[in-house]
C-alpha cells in the first residue's frame, strides 16, 4: 500500500500547517479524510487520481477539518460513498449519505484492506484505520508530531477515554503512523509513550495544585501553563477540566459547584 498524501489548504490556528489527506490507489480508490472542500483540494484530490474515480471517503471523525469537505467532494466526484463512525449531533452538520462504520469493521481500500480502530478520546466518534500487512496506521488526530492532541471535554472529549486509546493503538506495535497533522511519524512507540508520560506529569501538577488549595479550572490554568499566550488560554482551561473530569471519575478529585478538591485516599 502506497498511500499519497493530499493537503487540504486550510491552515489555520487548530489545524497548525492544515490537514493531510490520504489517497489510496487500486481497485477500490479511497480518500481518508475530507479536508474543508476548498477547491484547491478537490483539484489535489483529482489530480491525484490521476483519471481513476474517488469510491470512497473514510472520515477519521466529525471535525470540521476532516468532514466539513464531504459536501464539496460528493459534488465533484459523483457515486463516491462516505463512511465514518456515526456521531448523531454532529454528522448532521455535514450532509452526506453517511454510511456507518464500526469498531473492527475491515474495509477494501485500494488493492487491500484497511480494519476501523475505534480510538475515542480526542472525539467520541473518533476511527484510526489500520494496514496489518505494512503495519501502518492512517491516524486521525490520535497523535501530532512536536505537540500534543487537543481534549476538548465540551466536545464530548474524553482523557481517559484517549489514554485507553493511545495504549490500543500501542499494542498494535505500528511501523508507522499517518496523521491528519503533521509529519508522518516513524517512531510511533516513542511518541505514543511520550503523550502518556506527559498527561501523567500534567495529572501530578494538577493533583499538587489542588493540594495546596481548592481551585477552580481557571485558576489552575496559570498555574500549570506559565507563560500562555492569551488566546490559548480557553484551550488549557478545556485541557486542565478534561484531567479534572478523570480524576473524578477515578473518585480522586470532587468539585462544589466550579471549585475542585482533591480527595486523599
Ligand atoms: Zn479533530
Amino acid at each position: 500500500m502506497n498511500p499519497i498524501a493530499v493537503h487540504a489548504f486550510n491552515p489555520g490556528p487548530m489545524t497548525g500547517a492544515g490537514n493531510w489527506t490520504w489517497l489510496i490507489h487500486g481497485r477500490v480508490p479511497t480518500l481518508i479524510d475530507a479536508g474543508t472542500g476548498d477547491p484547491r483540494h478537490l483539484d489535489a484530490v483529482e489530480e491525484a487520481l490521476d483519471g481513476a474515480r474517488l469510491a470512497q471517503v473514510l472520515v477519521t471523525h466529525a471535525h470540521v477539518d476532516h468532514a466539513s469537505g464531504v459536501v464539496a467532494l460528493a459534488e465533484r466526484f459523483h457515486g463516491t460513498r462516505f463512511l465514518k463512525m456515526p456521531w448523531a449531533e454532529r454528522d448532521s452538520r455535514w450532509p452526506a449519505a453517511w454510511e456507518p462504520i464500526g469498531d473492527a469493521q475491515i474495509i477494501d481500500a485500494g488493492d487491500e484492506q484497511l480494519r476501523a480502530v475505534h480510538t475515542p478520546g480526542h472525539a467520541p466518534d473518533h476511527l484510526c484505520f489500520w494496514h496489518d500487512q505494512s503495519r501502518t496506521l492512517f491516524s486521525g488526530d490520535l497523535a501530532v508530531k512536536g505537540t500534543t492532541v487537543y481534549i476538548p471535554p465540551n466536545l464530548q472529549g474524553d482523557l481517559a477515554d484517549y489514554l485507553a486509546s493511545l495504549e490500543r493503538v500501542r499494542a498494535l506495535k505500528p511501523a508507522r503512523l499517518l496523521p491528519a497533522h503533521g509529519p508522518v511519524i516513524d517512531d510511533p512507540e516513542t511518541v505514543l509513550l511520550g503523550y502518556l508520560e506527559h498527561r501523567r506529569e500534567r495529572e501530578e501538577q494538577i493533583v499538587n495544585a489542588l493540594r495546596s488549595g481548592d481551585a477552580t479550572p481557571e485558576a489552575l490554568v496559570p498555574l500549570i501553563y506559565r507563560g500562555l499566550k492569551e488566546n490559548l488560554f480557553q484551550v488549557a482551561r478545556e485541557t486542565v477540566l478534561a484531567h479534572l473530569l478523570k480524576l473524578e471519575r477515578e473518585r480522586r478529585a470532587g468539585r462544589r459547584g466550579d471549585s475542585w478538591h482533591i480527595i486523599e485516599p
